[in-house]
């Protein structure tokens, strides 16, 4: 029999509604606390700037029991995404689950030494404890900005001009009329550089530091989505713990793979003029690839062809009222500066001495499937295995998570495999991949199928026939996983 517990979720994103689903559906008591007044986490449209749009195809951003509904474009825009989330979690029953406007302010472990953790928790001027038996950590990798300043800033300030985070940027008619300078080269910063020229900049200026390998939505025509997310591509990177065969293939096919990629370079090279405007990167791509690599935002090298948007290697030094001085000494005009300058990773709430049980001094994390640290027992993390499908992964691992919590994965881990499997990938991490260590190791891509297969392994689903074709030459099909845990062993607990 499994006793039923008392489990927190901590934020309403993509990932806490994945745990708070799993975790219910098991028969727990889950108490769920979000800080902002709705759910759906960066999707929430005062949080996303314009025009926001997912990377990953509708197919492969979605639960595996509910399709994206038929009219959405392949690839949905932010408000589209929330509202499919909250479609979700009507379809569920979420809501009752979920106490919004309720910020998590710290984790610590019970005082009166009973297994668990007591949160401190605060709602407008009230402030209070709860204590709970499980915690499950869903607050994402996106939810504290970095904030950088500059010399100069206030009188640019004074002068009229606004500086602001790429994720403040809300209102597209900043832009008209006005210079813009978005620092930074990632996703956020092209789709603002987009933005700001279709919205009637008088000038818009991206400046990053190094060029980074960027893929189209389509790739020579053929849709990235049959090259980036099949196993059999997958198996020409270098992976974790790769068994002697692996290693004797990866040998084998060295050249081939090799040849590959820079077939893939050249391609991405000509379609998108990158020795023109000085962007071709430097690290190999199979080297490159992770969470972090942008999609192209459409219409981002078209503006830089028109002249509407200029690309410049560099980063700010100061400001001037009316402009930006970089670091190559150019004076650029600029009345907004949007700093697409990313997000502080980290879990601020939990008390310090398990911070530093979890994250090692180069905030490398220290997490047995991307999602469990022996040394932090009752305790647990959905979507740190973040990938290029990451509404799956959270949900898969949402349900491995409950099954670890209970003792019911089919192959539950002992405390000393996992310690002997963390030391394993920090290793892989930091000698063999260190690609693999964006956002502190926690991204599963581009392994999406090797991290799903061990979390469906330990789960003990029995296998889904999909052919060998369909299996080596298509991406992660949502309802396939859905069969698994369908296949799974089913308990509540009580
Ligand atoms: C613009 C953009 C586009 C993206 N596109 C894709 C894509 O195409 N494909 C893909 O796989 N991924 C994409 N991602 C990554 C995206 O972050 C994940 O897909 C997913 O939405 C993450 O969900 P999450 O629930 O883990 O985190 P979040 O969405 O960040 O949700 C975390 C929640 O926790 C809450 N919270 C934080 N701290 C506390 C606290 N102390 N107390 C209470 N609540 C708290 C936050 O308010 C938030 O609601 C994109 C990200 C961004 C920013």
């Amino acid at each position: 029999m499994v006793a039923r517990k008392t489990v927190a979720v901590i934020g309403a994103g993509v990932s806490g509604l994945a745990a708070a689903k799993a975790f219910d559906e098991r028969g727990h008591i889950v108490v769920g606390f979000e800080r902002t007044h709705d759910l759906g986490g960066v999707w929430e449209p005062s949080r996303s700037y314009p025009d926001v749009q997912t990377q990953s195809p509708k197919e492969l951003y979605r639960f595996t029991d509910l399709p994206m509904p038929d009219d959405y474009p392949e690839w949905p825009k932010g408000p589209q995404v929330h509202a499919y989330l909250h479609s979700y979690a009507d379809k569920h029953d979420l809501h009752r689950l979920f106490r919004l406007n309720t910020n998590v302010t710290g984790l610590d472990r019970r005082p009166d030494g009973k297994p668990g953790w007591r949160l401190a928790l605060r709602s407008a001027d009230h402030a209070w404890t709860e204590d709970v038996d499980f915690v499950a950590i869903a607050t994402g990798q996106f939810s504290d900005k970095n904030i950088l300043t500059f010399p100069g800033q206030d009188d640019f300030v004074a002068a009229g001009g606004t500086v602001l985070h790429s994720a403040e940027y809300t209102d597209p008619s900043l832009a008209r009329d006005r210079h813009v300078l978005v620092l930074g080269g990632s996703k956020s910063a092209t789709d603002l550089v987009v933005n700001a020229v279709r919205n009637g900049a008088a000038s818009v200026s991206m400046v990053y530091r190094e060029p980074v390998w960027r893929i189209p939505y389509f790739v020579g025509g053929i849709n990235f989505k049959k090259l980036l997310y099949m196993r059999f591509q997958e198996g020409q990177f270098n992976g974790w713990n790769p068994t002697r065969a692996q290693r004797l293939r990866a040998r084998v096919l060295k050249p081939l793979i090799w040849a590959n990629f820079r077939g893939l370079e050249t391609i991405l090279k000509l379609q998108l003029g990158l020795r023109k405007w000085d962007m071709v990167p430097s690290v190999p791509i199979e080297k490159a690839v992770s969470c972090s690599i942008p999609i192209v935002t459409p219409g981002l090298f078209e503006s830089f062809r028109d002249g509407r948007a200029t690309p410049i290697r560099g980063t700010i030094e100061r400001f001037e009222p009316g402009h930006a001085v970089l670091s190559s000494g150019r004076r650029v005009p600029c009345d907004v500066a949007a700093l697409a300058v990313g997000w502080k990773l980290g879990i601020p709430y939990l008390a310090e001495e398990f911070r530093r049980t979890l994250i090692e001094p180069d905030g490398q994390y220290r997490v047995y499937r991307l999602a469990v640290n022996p040394d932090l027992p009752d305790l647990g993390f959905v979507g740190f295995n973040s990938s290029f499908c990451t509404v799956l992964s959270a949900e898969m691992i949402a349900n491995w998570l409950v099954r670890f919590m209970d003792g019911q994965l089919a192959d539950q881990p002992t405390e000393a495999r996992m310690r002997e499997d963390i030391e394993a990938n920090l290793r892989w991490r930091r000698t063999e991949r260190p690609a693999a260590q964006i956002y502190g190791g926690l991204c599963s891509a581009p392994f999406h199928f090797r991290h799903l297969d061990e979390i469906v392994a330990d789960i003990g689903a029995p296998p889904v026939r999909r052919g060998w074709l369909a299996e080596n030459f298509t991406p992660p099909d949502a309802e396939t996983y859905g069969r698994y845990l369908a296949g799974a062993r089913q308990y509540r607990a009580n």
